[in-house]
């Protein structure tokens, strides 16, 4: 008995020492996920984006990547049309749509608001662009029987270097003159 006392002790100790440690790694790995995710969407987030993309480009140098930044048109007019919450499956689904376009290894993130960002190997990108903007085109939104039609401009930029900051740039301004041309399209940064 003297000996059977301390060795239930020790064993309850290590059940609860065990249980303790494998709580504390889910919390981890939830704490994780939620700091490198966009609460909508579960793509990357601007941040995790940003850190993904640096470590991509540090890499593959001299190699150059390619950087989308994809917008959707005019959707103001679909929270106005729809409703908020139309919106936000709306954006779901354009989610979705660019994951499921994402090369293998590509990097898919929620830039903000109704903007994304796609960073892959530099020679899918033509092929990408145009495949991204037809497949939003042409897969609608099935909000509770509405189909929500959207489509998005995008602004390409290749290239390479120490952070990913003037390959943003560059993209930004490439979708900015995607909207000035009339919008459903991709440009290529200058
Ligand atoms: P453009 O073609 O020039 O990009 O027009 P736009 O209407 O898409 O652009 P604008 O910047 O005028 O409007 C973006 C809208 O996106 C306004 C904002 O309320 C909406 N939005 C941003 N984030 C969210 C979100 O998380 N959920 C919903 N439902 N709407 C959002
Ligand atoms: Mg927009
Ligand atoms: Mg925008």
């Amino acid at each position: 008995m003297a000996l059977l006392i301390p060795l239930l002790v020790a064993s309850v100790t290590m059940i609860i020492v065990g249980r303790l440690s494998y709580r504390h790694h889910q919390l981890l790995r939830t704490v994780e996920y939620l700091a490198h995710r966009d609460d909508l969407t579960g793509l990357l987030n601007r941040r995790a984006f940003r850190e993904a993309a640096d470590a991509r480009l540090a890499a593959r140098a001299p190699q150059f990547v390619t950087l989308l930044l994809i917008d959707v048109d005019h959707f103001k007019r679909v929270n106005d049309g729809y409703g908020h919450d139309a919106g936000d499956t709306a954006l779901r689904h354009v989610a979705a749509v660019l994951e499921r376009m994402a090369p293998e290894g590509a990097s898919v993130a929620r830039w903000g608001g109704e903007e994304f960002a796609m960073l892959c190997d530099w020679d899918d990108r033509l092929r990408l662009a145009d495949g991204v903007c037809a497949a939003v085109a042409n897969s609608p939104c099935d909000y509770d029987g509405q189909m929500i039609a959207m489509t998005v401009s995008i602004g390409v930029a290749t290239g390479t270097g120490a952070t990913i900051a003037p390959l943003l740039r560059r993209a930004d301004a490439a979708l900015y003159d995607a909207k000035g041309d009339g919008r459903n399209r991709w440009t290529m940064a200058a």
